[in-house]
């Protein structure tokens, strides 16, 4: 089990997010210089090259955005969410997805839970994890989604059953570029940890290689229950 808490969590600075980007944006760029050219060239080109161009330019859309929302300090509005009505949405955002690839999806959520967030980035939370877990799952398979209560944390559990991390590699993948996907983008989880931290909760990873993953998120419950509820 590997714990994300604040003080583990490594900051990423100027310096490392230019040559991170620097990195991730030179294979691109290359390979777009190279269908200019042969374009130029009047060399018969094929329509494939244009879904490769187009899959390249959003991945490069994705980095810059995902990236921002790395290095700004955020000011992102706090509401108070009822977060089995969020799951579901989230949920819901996938049900096409998933039924054109042979993964089920079951959502145990029917807790009611209220926590102080911002819906956007606790949204982002959940499709990143759920968008993982699909790209996890080779060819059929499961995703679980299961809303919880404990005393005054509200937890989340996302559970696939995909290839799984090496344990050598839970503390590794949250990290800003670490990506093991030809066009991953490296971000997903980096962005995900920063909004748990931002909201005062926390991300782990469990995993067992082969047979799957479950990512556990916690959140500070709204309003706190008092003393007298919990025991
Ligand atoms: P990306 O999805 O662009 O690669 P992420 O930050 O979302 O970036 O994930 C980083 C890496 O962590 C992935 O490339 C993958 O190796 C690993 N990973 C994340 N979630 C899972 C999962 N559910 N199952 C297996 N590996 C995972
Ligand atoms: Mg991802």
């Amino acid at each position: 089990l590997t714990q994300m808490t604040p003080e583990n969590e490594r900051l990423i600075t100027l310096g490392e997010m230019a040559a991170g980007l620097v990195h991730e944006f030179k294979n691109p760029l290359t390979s777009l210089k190279g269908f200019i050219e042969l374009i130029k060239a009047g060399v018969p080109y094929e329509k494939e090259y244009f879904r490769v161009i187009s899959d390249e330019l959003q991945r490069m859309d994705a980095l810059t955005t995902e990236l921002l929302s790395l290095s700004k300090p955020s000011n992102a509005s706090m509401d108070i969410l009822e977060l089995n009505q969020l799951c579901k949405d989230v949920a819901l955002l996938f049900k096409h997805q998933l039924n054109q690839r042979q993964i089920h999806l079951n959502a145990h959520f029917d807790q009611v839970v209220y926590c102080l967030g911002n819906a956007c980035q606790l949204k982002q939370v959940l499709i990143n994890l759920i968008k993982n877990a699909m790209e996890a799952i080779e060819e059929s398979g499961h995703i679980t989604i299961e809303l919880t209560k404990r005393t005054n944390t509200a937890v989340i559990h996302v559970t696939d059953t995909g290839v799984g991390i090496p344990e050598e590699k839970l503390s590794t993948i949250m990290e800003p570029f670490y990506t093991t996907k030809q066009t991953g983008t490296g971000l997903g989880l980096a962005v995900t940890r920063k909004i748990m931290t931002n909201h005062d909760g926390e991300i782990s990873a469990v995993s067992t290689m082969n047979k799957g993953t479950t990512f556990t998120l916690k959140l500070p419950c709204h309003p706190p229950q008092s003393m007298e509820q919990i025991s």
